[in-house]
């Protein structure tokens, strides 16, 4: 479910990307994903956390504790704490491509 994040650049992404092929919006996200690892955007629907660009449930919050290493540098789509949130514009200014990318 965590997956580890390899060091690859836009264009070496797009490279990979397109060398396969016709594929939908959706295979590609998850591919990205599975590539350069979930995007710290993402958003909570009835406790669980999803990541907001391939939709993958990283954690369900009801049955298990988030590891707040992993979700230290998170930023929530509708935050929960509404939308002047401190955290997530805090957040926001550490997003990188890998973040942004398809989101
Ligand atoms: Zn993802
Ligand atoms: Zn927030």
């Amino acid at each position: 479910m965590y997956r580890r994040k390899i060091a690859m650049t836009t264009s070496e992404l797009k490279t990979k990307l397109k060398s396969l092929g016709n594929i939908t919006k959706k295979q590609r996200n998850s591919i990205v994903c599975i590539l350069i690892g979930h995007s710290r955007i993402r958003y909570i629907t009835w406790g669980c956390i999803y990541c907001a660009r391939c939709d993958e449930m990283l954690i369900d919050g009801l049955v298990s504790t988030p590891d707040p290493e992993y979700f230290k540098d998170d930023v929530y789509i509708e935050c929960p704490h509404g939308s002047n949130c401190k955290k997530c514009a805090e957040h926001k200014k550490k997003l990188t491509w890998k973040d942004e990318i398809f989101v």
